[in-house]
């Protein structure tokens, strides 16, 4: 068992051949200052204290884990639970990771924040701890995204941040990502760049799963104590892969629980179609390794090179690259990950609307769609934890109009 995990993490900031560092020197120096911030952290008692009282207090953690037996008996299979981050301050798992981002900014002293979003929930998590602990908020976010997700734009500036609108490229989550890291090389003595998932350079794929971890922790207890057992599954989707590493990381060491990563996969297999990096095997064209934003990845890129558009109805599924853990648990087979189509996840969506009075966020709805599709797999004795990242109020337009 302790060959895994010893495998899982080869070096410090390495998921195998995948993570690492790759940015321009001005970026070096941040990010041994973030990387030695954030290990002292670990193990600061006032740290650990004000963020455990900022997740219990301010965010409503723990999140429930509950028994879904409408879906359940819909589905005749397994024993599905629900971990209900969509019940958190905010309206989804991003505040977990924002909280603790947002404390160790305080503690190095940095008055100001900068963040990216495509769904507008990271924007929203920042601008929401920003204000509650008196830092500067701006937020990145690109046009094609405020247009869908104009309601998270209302709250970002209610909640007093700056939105900078970006308009190169496609417009979308990468193109912001882009900005946000132009504007801490430029701004770096006064900003901490609060990065929404398990993406960009080492230390942040290691530090925001460990921010999400949470999840899993409390998911593992609660599920022992109802059902006396581990779970057979667990399912999430997987956009930077933040929510589902969150959920997968304390079941590691089990070697019996499966864990299902489900992608975005749009409205067809073709390059431009689809934002599915790891989903190859069901025809999914254009990933392979690569480097985007600061680490090597899973990437959706043409023959040459560049970088593919990508489509997804989810804006927060809706980026090329996936987390280099994610793309490490896939090369040992220790997770699976696929994809669903648009249409899929809005029907998922409705179906949990109407067997649970759940109304999911469009990412999570492609985790239900995952579940659906793998009905006739599984076993009445299997036991499923799907992670209900987020709730559905921000999509509540796309519904209305495709529903
Ligand atoms: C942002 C978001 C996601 C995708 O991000 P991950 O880092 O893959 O978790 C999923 N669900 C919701 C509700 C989100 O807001």
């Amino acid at each position: 068992m302790s060959s895994i995990l010893q495998s899982l993490t080869t070096a410090p900031g390495r998921f195998g051949p995948y993570g690492g560092r790759y940015v321009p020197e001005t970026l070096m120096v941040p990010l041994f200052e973030l990387e030695r911030a954030y290990e002292i952290a670990k193990s600061d008692v006032s740290f650990q204290s004000q963020l455990q009282s900022l997740l219990k207090n301010f965010a409503g953690r723990p999140t429930p884990l509950q028994f879904a037996s409408r879906l359940t008996e819909h589905l005749g299979g397994p024993r599905i639970y629900l971990k209900r981050e969509d019940l958190l301050h905010t309206g989804a798992h991003k505040i977990n990771n924002a909280i603790g981002q947002g404390l160790l900014a305080l503690k190095m002293g940095k008055p100001r924040i900068v963040a990216e979003t495509g769904a507008g929930q990271h924007g929203v998590a920042s601008a929401t701890i920003a204000a509650h602990l008196g830092l500067e908020c701006v937020v990145y976010m690109g046009t094609e995204d405020m247009a869908r997700q104009a309601l998270n734009v209302a709250r970002m500036h209610l909640l007093g941040a700056q939105v900078v609108a970006v308009d190169s490229g496609s417009r979308t989550l990468k193109d912001a990502i882009n900005e946000a890291m132009r504007d801490w090389v430029t701004n770096v003595r006064t900003t901490h760049y609060l990065l929404g998932s398990v993406l960009g350079a080492h230390p942040y794929p290691t530090m925001v799963r460990d921010f999400q971890s949470v999840i899993g922790r409390e998911a593992r207890e609660q599920i022992l104590a109802a059902e006396k057992r581990l779970p057979t599954h667990l399912l999430a989707c997987v956009g930077g892969g933040s929510n589902a590493i969150g959920l997968f990381y304390a079941f590691l060491r089990d070697s019996d629980v499966k864990m299902i990563g489900i992608e975005a996969g749009g409205r067809g297999n073709e390059l431009g179609e689809h934002a599915a990096r790891l989903a190859a095997a069901q025809g999914y064209a254009g990933a392979r390794p690569g480097v985007l934003q600061g680490t090597y990845t899973y990437v959706l890129q043409n023959s040459d090179g560049q970088i593919a558009t990508t489509h997804s109805i989810s804006a927060g599924l809706d980026y090329p690259a996936i987390g280099p853990e994610h793309a490490w648990l896939a090369d040992q087979r220790r997770a699976q990950y696929s994809a669903v189509s648009d249409s899929a996840a809005l029907d998922a969506a409705r179906t949990l609307a109407r067997t649970e009075g759940i109304i999911p966020a469009l990412e999570s709805a492609h985790a239900i769609a995952g579940l659906i599709e793998r009905r006739a797999q599984f076993t009445p004795e299997d036991l499923v934890i799907l992670n209900l990242s987020g709730r559905g109020d921000k999509d509540m337009d796309t519904y209305s109009r495709l529903l």
